[in-house]
């Protein structure tokens, strides 16, 4: 057992950790930070390949929100990129706009439809479901079978192992349907990537002569006696040695190409596979990044149900066993759980460091009392 000196322990330098450890340095709190990789950044860490292309070794990470605080906070570590994120699905060999818009409507069936002609198609084509429960519905509910059937149902059993009618509807949700042309993956008000990259971020935000961080430390080999706070950003029921069993996450395989010598290999970041192969998608770097190079790198993303936690599986089951963590967690008085792990939520970045924010600001009032 080794000793870390410092009274606050923050386990994890992802969103969550280096947002929470960042925030209680600054209240002149004395933090020390590990992670059990050897890295900072969590999942949202990034790298220059073997060929130099900035690539994240995670899967694609593309930076979005509505919140002005966390736009303000974030804004304080890094410089940004202005990019809006485009995706395409390829249904039949044919590439299609993804989400759903009116373009995508006209291409598929060769119409020709304005935006209340796809309003009207839409409202034909649609199955109302009430009450909307699950992601089958939610898909049912706004587009009907047809569109199910080519973009969302595959999909869905192949990313996460399971029929999207065995899924909470928040999981389907997160994409939109457009009687509009917009062909843009997300809306929010501040979309950008930070300029130097995610892991030149997580640094300047963890360069703060309150705190120390530790890679290569896991948890497991510290001695707790030494803190008199621990905020945890790992998988809640690994805290508890899984005592009521395992919460299910999804994982992903990735596999990582550079191609050289080619200017472009898709037209945009981000290109679906619904129907086709084992991998759900191929994402390019350099849309994301607007990095020249002579070549150029992709990952492919394989879902599996081994490896590392990177999903949360949204379920009715699943929340209940989280409920009964939960309720160990909240008799916790010197631990806090945060990030997209610790509190098994389909959080976005932009929402961990939201609730991190949030968590900081309870333990600054909790440890002042
Ligand atoms: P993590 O980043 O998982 O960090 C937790 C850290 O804790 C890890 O580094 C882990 O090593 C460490 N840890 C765990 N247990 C221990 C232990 N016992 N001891 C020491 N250390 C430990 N969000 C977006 O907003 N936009 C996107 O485009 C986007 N794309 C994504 C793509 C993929 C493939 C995935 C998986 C997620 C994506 N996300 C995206 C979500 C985003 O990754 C998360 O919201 C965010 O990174 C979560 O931060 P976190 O700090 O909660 O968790
Ligand atoms: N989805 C789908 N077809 C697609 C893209 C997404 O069916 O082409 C569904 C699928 O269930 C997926 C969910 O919508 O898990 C959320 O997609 P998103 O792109 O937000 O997933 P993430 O980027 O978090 O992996």
């Amino acid at each position: 057992m080794s000793m870390l000196h410092g009274r606050i322990l923050i386990v994890g330098a992802g969103f969550a950790g280096s947002t929470v450890a960042r925030a209680l340095a600054e209240a002149s709190h004395t933090v020390q930070v590990i992670d059990r990789r050897a890295h900072v950044g969590g999942n949202a860490f990034d790298e220059a390949d073997a060929h130099g292309v900035l690539v994240h070794r995670y899967g694609p990470h593309i930076f979005h929100t509505n919140s002005e605080k966390v736009w303000e906070f974030l804004s304080r570590f890094t410089e940004w990129r202005p990019y809006e994120h485009r995706v395409q699905c390829v249904v039949a060999g044919q590439r299609y706009p993804f989400p759903i818009n009116r373009n995508t409507l006209n291409q598929l069936y060769g119409l020709n439809l304005d935006e209340a002609g796809a309003a009207a198609f839409f409202e034909r084509v649609r199955e109302a479901r009430d009450p909307v429960r699950t992601s089958e519905d939610v898909v049912l509910n706004s587009v009907g079978r047809d569109l199910y059937e080519k973009f969302f149902l595959h999909y869905t059993r192949k990313q996460w192992g399971m029929e999207p009618s065995q899924l909470k509807a928040g999981v389907a949700a997160r994409i939109p349907t457009r009687t509009n042309t917009d062909d843009r993956y997300f809306t929010d008000r501040f979309q950008a990537m930070p300029l130097g990259g995610y892991t030149r971020m997580f640094q300047n935000m963890l360069d703060h002569p309150n705190l120390t961080v530790r890679t290569g430390t896991d948890f497991a080999d510290l001695d707790r006696s030494a803190f008199s706070h621990i905020v945890y950003t790992g998988p809640i029921d690994a805290f508890y040695g899984q005592c009521y069993g395992a919460l299910p996450y999804r994982s992903l395989r990735f596999e990582h190409e550079h191609v050289p010598n080619v200017a472009q290999y898709q037209p945009v970041g981000t290109v679906n596979y619904p129907n086709d192969h084992a991998y759900t998608r191929i994402t390019e770097f350099r849309h994301l990044t607007g990095q020249m190079h002579s070549g150029t790198s992709i990952v492919r993303e394989y879902p599996t149900g081994e490896g590392d936690p990177y999903y949360p599986i949204p379920r009715d089951e699943n929340e209940v066993l989280l409920k009964q963590y939960e309720a160990l967690a909240a008799r916790e008085e010197n631990v806090t759980f945060v990030g997209r792990l610790a509190q098994y939520r389909y959080y976005n970045m932009d929402q961990v460091v939201a609730a991190a924010l949030v968590a900081a600001q309870r333990i600054c009032e909790r440890l002042r009392q």
